[in-house]
């Protein structure tokens, strides 16, 4: 019926709507006039249930139409995250049905708010309620017998989260319009749902992204309906930091946002978390295709099918086209926001509506493949042109999140009992079967890399001992001091996860993001499981929170030096030690009878000195041993570098982790935007320009957002009071330019050192800023991951994939400063990127003018794909086509000019993940002055720079 054709709405249409309404409205009476408006900016009326076809009136309770003047998901307007707020607490304060919490704040200092909304009991019983889900959590406490008398009494928690990813606008008035319907409705349905369970709504949960997509919206945006002729739809930032990558946070929690949710869920223990995303037509509940994480416990798996069928069905028998399950992503990573339900026993899941990114009505098409009737998708949407407002894609998140409740209200008992079951299942794994425990060892060259990987399971909930005595168990013997796991726990299951290596399957469809996220691998550090159950009888000290390990200063100088065992602070120190004198030794020596490996530290004399050792080694875990002389070992002095950060205004994204990361370690950076790498000058500025990953090719990362769109300010303005961070600009458009480009060569020429990160590499090695390496053919940039089983196949067959793997690598020069804390061979984590040629020499040939076929130079290869020794490629995840990666540049250290490009074919900087990648990059920092010291074809660094 709607196949193909345009879809207008004619007000005879709307008037036929309206006595349809009032029959389903009954026992509510409609708020005058929201039938009406509903009606009028919904497209087609299949677009629309009964159930949100008009507002329920009440005498006491303001509803949205009230209080912001129009109904939720009118046409050309966006409600900010003040008028959102201001909405919530009016509604609490006129409803004893409504609560609201204040869950976080975040970084640029706006309330996370939350709602709470149940029967009247069911409010003044939170306290109670919130008491018993957490009984519920833990098996330990709480038998079976005891779980069942407080299920009796219990009530599952359902949480909704909106609007993490800013520029998906709609789920924000969904989630207003549906407290409000919740809180006031008499349908039996809805008293029901108020009676069997506590709702929990989020409506803003990126409020910093949010306000700034809103003034985007008013300042660029509205009043333009084409969607062939939109400009930017999205304003450079939404959070300090993060972009879409906001919802791949759950195992470090670094975000606000993130913090924000998983406190929320070790206070409620909510039996579902929701978040609301938009991107396909029209609603797609979440499962993933498979493969499955079988560390999720099985019983996850049918409870969220349950769910999604629930919801196909019920809108598609209400005649709502596009309603559809399974054929999104996989179900194997669990890294997203809400993961943090997966992970935690509870059930984690989503909806990707179909979202304009505007609040206005575009002409939108279905692409034929999304049209298809199948089993996943058995109404499909009408494939070509649709008109499609902002409150079609309201009509369809609250419909069917009504869906949701409505089954989680029918089946409260069994949900709160399959929560109970999962920590129950979860604990008596870890007592029954092997390991039993994991034992992680106290140093591994960085005592506090090893302390930060424990504060992070602690973060999770995963209880951490600590070991009071040697422990002596049949697979091992661990001295006292020893970080123990036992998996008698609830989450056992997560630790497991955390702990292990993943094994995606070779022949699983296309991973829609990483598939690795096993902690140790990212730490280089070990877990050991045991399978010895006498661990259980070891004495423990549980730890509440993260370790903190102090240094040790052995002797009162004058001289210091410190080990170099791949410690990940020494960043951190160079910065809290910047006015001091470092060398750092280009070979390995002894001293003291201590042996000290090339790159560690000489501190001559000077003053002061002592107590900033001493202050260092206490704050960052350190080791300093005294000498009486400096002693006699090639060594390079080293400045701290200043740094540079460009961040291009057309990806904000995979920078802004690597800005995090310098952040946490309060190391100083200029922020380079676009229009300062234009204006010159760099090498008088800073030493270092890091360029990290970004998803733009080649000419996106020179041109930047087309110019057609310009200018386009991102300032502080009386309209736009959040635009101006964490960056302020006059024109985002028009990149660096050739302009732009120039001028980083002539910092490289005039010599400074280039780092670049991930895909980043593309712009010195395509540009030509260094010359010789080719891209071959059969890699894949990182954009296309997420292609969907559909491409799957044929993506696998053509092109060399690691979607985020830790993979092997072979040093090529083991005494490069790059290398320092490494062994030649080690690890390191890998998205999808662009495959680069071993260099070569220029031969002009009179067959071949253009092309490089010389012979091959390695000699700028620091590292390369690979275990030379012949171990496995794959460390953790899963890899394909690696054949064509082995052997194939990891990092290159190019000179040109008077400076060097350092080149990394991979990002050690992924999302404050791979800390114990992180040091490559800290020792391009670090080493800076040996690094452009180095001649082309130069493997002893043994000459000196004056300091
Ligand atoms: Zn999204």
């Amino acid at each position: 019926m709607v196949r193909g054709i345009i879809l207008v709405l004619s007000l005879l249409q709307a008037g036929s709507w309206l006595s349809a309404a009032q029959t389903s409205s009954a026992p509510d009476t409609p708020e005058a006039g929201s039938v009406e408006a509903i009606a009028a900016a919904t497209g087609d009326k299949h677009f629309l249930s009964p159930w949100v076809s008009y507002l329920p009136h009440s005498a006491t309770v303001p509803s949205p139409l009230n209080f912001l003047g129009r109904i939720a998901g009118a046409p050309g307007e966006l409600v900010d995250s003040a008028k959102a707020y201001a909405y919530c607490r009016a509604l609490a304060a006129a409803s004893p049905r409504v609560r609201v919490f204040t869950i976080g704040h975040s970084e640029e200092g706006r309330e996370i708010l939350m709602l709470a909304i149940a029967d009247e009991n069911g409010i003044r019983d939170l306290d109670r309620l919130k008491n018993a889900t957490a009984t519920l959590a833990d098996p330990r406490r709480t038998d079976p017998a005891a779980a069942e008398r407080i299920i009796a009494n219990a009530r599952p928690v359902y949480y909704f989260n909106a609007a993490l990813h800013s520029d998906e606008t709609g789920s924000t008035e969904a989630m207003l319009e549906m407290a409000y319907r919740l809180a006031v409705s008499q349908q039996p349905m809805i008293q029901r749902i108020r009676q069997q369970l506590v709702v929990l709504i989020n409506p803003v949960s990126n409020p910093d992204g949010r306000d700034k997509v809103v003034e985007w919206f008013y300042r660029y945006l509205k009043g333009k309906t084409d969607r062939n002729t939109l400009p930017r739809q999205s304003p450079p930032y939404w959070s300090k930091y993060a972009f879409v990558d906001i919802n791949r946070d759950t195992h470090q929690q670094t975000h606000e946002t993130t913090k924000a949710v998983h406190r929320m869920f070790h206070q409620w223990h909510p039996t579902v978390v929701h978040d609301l995303h938009e991107g396909s037509p029209f609603l797609m509940t979440w499962n993933g295709t498979g493969p499955y994480n079988p560390n999720i416990d099985p019983i996850t798996y049918t409870e969220f099918l349950e769910l999604s069928f629930h919801e196909v069905q019920t809108l598609t028998a209400m005649g709502m086209p596009g309603v559809s399950t399974w054929n999104f992503g996989e179900a194997f990573a669990h890294l997203y926001l809400d993961s943090v339900a997966m992970n935690h026993n509870s059930i984690g899941r989503g909806y990707e509506t179909w979202g304009n990114g505007t609040a206005e009505t575009l002409r939108r098409v279905v692409p034929p493949a999304e049209a298809s009737m199948e089993w996943y998708r058995p109404l499909p949407p009408p494939a070509g042109e649709v008109d499609w407002s902002a409150r079609d894609n309201l009509n369809y998140q609250e419909t069917a999140a009504l869906a949701a409740l409505d089954y989680s209200a029918g089946s409260a008992k069994a949900m709160l009992r399959n929560f109970y079951q999962k920590g129950w299942d979860s604990w008596q794994k870890g007592l029954n079967e092997p390991p039993y425990a994991f034992l992680i060892p106290d140093g591994q060259g960085d005592r506090t890399r090893v302390a930060q990987m424990v504060g992070r399971l602690i973060g999770q909930h995963i209880e951490v001992g600590l070991s009071q005595q040697e422990l002596k168990l049949k697979d091992g013997d661990y001295p006292p001091g020893t970080y123990v796991v036992r998996l008698d726990q609830p989450y056992r299951n997560y630790a497991v996860d955390l702990l292990t290596p993943q094994r995606y399957p070779k022949d699983g469809s296309e991973p829609y993001d990483d598939v690795s996220w096993e902690l140790p691998a990212h730490y280089h550090l070990q877990a050991i499981p045991t399978a010895d159950p006498a661990v259980r009888s070891a004495t423990l000290t549980p730890l509440a929170e993260q370790p903190h390990p102090a240094g040790d200063v052995a002797g009162g100088g004058p001289v210091f030096l410190m080990r170099d065992t791949g410690q990940e602070e020494l960043l951190t120190a160079r910065y809290r030690l910047a006015g001091f004198n470092i060398e750092v030794a280009d070979h390995a020596f002894q001293a003291g009878g201590i042996e000290f490996p090339a790159g560690s530290w000489v501190l001559p004399a000077q003053s002061g000195l002592i107590n900033a050792v001493r202050f260092t080694a206490n704050d960052l875990g350190l080791d300093f041993v005294s000498a009486a002389a400096v002693p006699d070992v090639p060594r390079h002095p080293e400045k701290a570098a200043r740094i540079g950060v460009w961040v291009p205004w057309a990806d904000t994204d995979s920078i802004g982790w690597l800005r995090y990361s310098l952040d946490q370690r309060r190391i100083p950076y200029t922020y380079l935007r676009d229009e300062d790498i234009r204006a010159g000058g760099l090498r008088d500025r800073v030493d270092v320009v890091l360029y990290g990953h970004v998803d733009l090719e080649l000419a996106e990362q020179v041109q930047g957002l087309p110019k057609a769109w310009g200018p386009m300010p991102f300032k502080k303005t009386p309209q736009t009071p959040s635009f101006g961070t964490p960056a302020e600009s006059d024109d985002i458009t028009g990149g660096i330019g050739w302009e732009g480009l120039a001028q980083l060569q002539r910092f490289v020429e005039e010599g400074g050192l280039l780092v670049t990160l991930g895909s980043g590499s593309m712009l010195p090695l395509e540009g030509g800023m260094v010359r010789g390496v080719r891209r071959s053919s059969g890699g894949v940039p990182r954009s296309t991951q997420g292609g969907g089983p559909d491409s799957a196949a044929a993506a696998q067959q053509a092109a060399t994939r690691t979607p985020g793997a830790h993979v092997r690598v072979t040093f090529d020069q083991p005494d490069h400063p790059l290398a320092y804390g490494y062994p030649a061979q080690t690890y390191v984590f890998r998205q999808n990127f662009p495959l680069y040629d071993v260099p070569r020499h220029w031969l002009r040939m009179a067959y071949c003018t253009t092309c490089l076929d010389g012979p091959e130079d390695r000699s700028p290869i620091v590292m390369e794909w690979g275990d030379r020794s012949g171990e496995p490629f794959v460390v953790s995840g899963q890899a394909w086509g690696e054949a064509r990666l082995i052997g194939r540049p990891a990092i290159l250290d190019m000179p040109a000019g008077r400076g060097h490009v350092v080149a990394f074919n991979f990002n050690p900087m992924h999302r404050d993940l791979n800390r114990g990648d992180q040091r490559m990059l800290w020792n391009a920092i670090l080493n800076w002055q040996a690094i452009l010291a180095r001649k082309a074809n130069q493997s002893d660094p043994s000459n000196k720079v004056a300091p």
